[in-house]
Formats: C-alpha cells, structure tokens, sequence
C-alpha cells in the first residue's frame, strides 16, 4: 500500500498504521479453545520510518507499550529475544505468559536480565546450559504461551516492493520498517489458564466482564422481604462507587443463593456480595463477600462498600500506571513457581 502510495515526505514520518481484524489459518493441531483456534482475533501494526535509527525508537516505543498493556493485565509474563524465522529483519521480540500448558521452552538468567526463546538456537537440544549473555550457570527453563510477538525488519519488504519517501533532499529512499503483534484472542483464553483453577474461573481485573455480582435472598424464603431492602440500597451505593455497567445483579430469585453463587465462580467476578439471612439479623447485619481466589468474608455493609472502592482504585492505578506492586514478579520468571 505504501509503495503504490506517491512517494510520501520525510515529514509525515514516522507513520505507524494498525488493524485489528479476524485471521484464519489452516491450524493442524487446533486444541485448547481460543488459544490455537483456525481463527483468531489479531491486532497487528506496522511502523515506518526515515532510518534505521528512527525503526529502532519506534520499536522502542512500542515495545514499552506492549510493556505496559501487559503489566496492567497483572499475568506474570516475559519478554524474550525470538528467531526472527520468516518475518525475517535485524530483531525480534515475543512476550509470552507463563504456564505449564505453553507451547513454547523459555531460558531465563537470574542472573542478568537475559531471555530468550531456545528457538533462537535452532532446538531445544542445541540450546546452551550456560547464560549466553553472563555465562552463568543460573540458567532456567520454563513453558510459555506466546502472546505477542515484535520484529525489527529494517528494509526486508520495503526495499523489493520499492516502498520510498523523499527525504530532505527530496531523494527517493527506502522506508524502515517494524512489524508488532498482539494475540487478543489469545491474551484473553491465556490469561484465564494462567489464573484460574478447576473450580474458579479468575480474570485480570483489567478484563472482567462486571467487577461485583450481587446475589440476593431466594424468592419465598422468610428474609426475603428485609434481605431485599438491603439489596436495594446496597445497589444504589455501589452504583455510586463503579457505575451500573461493573455491576452484575444476579436476580434469579428461584434459584438458591448456593446455586447462583456456584455460578457466580464459574463467571469468575472479582467480587461477589451476598445478601442472605445474616444481613436482616438484628444484631450485627453481616453481607458474604466472595473475592475471587479468596476466601469468604462476612462483613458489614460498610466494610464491603471500602473493598469495592478499594477494587476500583486499583483498577485505576492499573490503568494510569501508578500500581507500583507485580512488576518484580513480571520480570522474574524463574521464580514464579
Ligand atoms: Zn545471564
């Protein structure tokens, strides 16, 4: 598209363009749901820049980005030097999720910072035991799933299909290139296999459906009528704390409390409020509060309205980056387990 394009000036570089659209490919060994389905979901984007010194901060930039996407979705992942394979180019990147289910065989250094894919060194055989950046012995493997994947592909593609700009000079050059990946169907299937369990689905807060499920007392039961008063003003309160598009109301009133919570974990909320019997005694109303990965809390309305405050602080601090804890955890894979 760029080398049909008129040449285009050196001032409307760097020019990053990105899609994100269904792929399908001819997957022999499809399995694990979403993760190696024929179809995907992809966002890919391609950058396009005067030299390589300009390709490389793009590539820069956008990896810090990948950086950042990843550690608000709170997985514990690494970044890892790949082969550059059919892509081809100068660099490359993948950013995988850690897990037994991983396709893929990661080295890690405890020592340095290195990681990198045993593709790099042509099979898992051929790949050396000793760090090959520090040469240290503290050297570990672990599964990953790839979920994203970068390349640095200097003038691979541009330079046969004569995609050009004009530089200063108004000379004909030819663009840098860099190509950048994002799994999203797969980030979301891998994610869930990364924290969940056989009995709980768990979501990064960031990718949760609705932050609360609240589930109030069975339609006959003798606490119906007080349990539902409280129901509704608890209601109201938390659309005051996370707006009505996070809250999940569960009102299958024919069903039993035990019934729709176990539903509830199956949906993975990060959190569940029950409004059962206890919440209409006399003394000291209690609400259940079910954290996803936690245990059951009995707390008065009060303290339940602090931890969904709480959750939705998080989530913020998460999205404008200021959550300060996890990154270690991220970045040392090898001690994951
Ligand atoms: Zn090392």
């Amino acid at each position: 598209m760029l080398a049909s394009t008129a040449p285009i000036s050196y001032r409307q570089l760097p020019l990053r363009l990105y899609q994100i659209g269904p792929k399908f490919r001819d997957e022999l060994k499809s399995r694990f749901g979403l993760m190696r389905a024929k179809e995907f979901l992809m966002k890919d984007m391609y950058s396009f820049d005067v030299s390589a010194e300009a390709a490389a901060e793009s590539y820069a930039t956008v990896t810090a980005a990948y950086e950042r996407f990843f550690r608000q979705l709170e997985v514990p992942f690494v970044q890892v030097e790949a082969a550059t394979g059919m892509m081809g180019g100068s660099q490359s990147h993948e950013y995988h999720f850690i897990s037994p289910v991983g396709e893929d065989t990661l080295l890690q250094c405890s020592n340095c910072s290195y990681a990198g894919n045993v593709e790099v060194f042509g099979s898992d055989t051929d790949a050396p035991s000793a760090c090959p950046k520090c040469q240290s012995a503290q050297l570990s493997r672990v599964r990953g799933v790839e979920v994203a994947h970068t390349f640095l592909l200097g003038d691979k593609y541009s330079k046969p299909l004569g995609a050009t700009f004009l530089n200063t000079t108004g000379k004909p050059k030819t663009l840098i290139m860099g190509c950048f990946g994002i799994g999203i169907t797969r980030v979301v299937a891998a994610a869930l296999e990364v924290l969940s369990t056989e009995q709980e689905l768990r979501w990064p807060k960031l990718l949760a459906p609705y932050d609360v499920c609240i589930i109030g007392p069975k339609a006959g039961s003798k606490e119906q009528a007080p349990a539902e008063r409280i129901e509704h003003e608890l209601l109201q309160q938390l659309m005051q704390i996370c707006g009505a598009e996070q809250l999940l109301h569960d009102e299958r009133k024919e069903l039993t409390i035990g019934k729709r919570l176990l539903d509830a974990k199956r949906l993975g909320h990060p959190l569940t409020i029950v409004v059962g019997a206890k919440a209409t005694q006399a003394e000291a109303p209690k609400l259940e509060l079910h954290t996803s990965g936690g245990e059951k809390q009995e707390l008065d309305v009060a303290q339940v309205l602090q931890l969904v405050a709480t959750h939705e602080q998080h989530k913020q601090q998460l999205v404008e980056g200021t959550e300060q804890t996890d990154t270690k955890r991220s970045q040392r894979v090898g001690h994951v387990h």
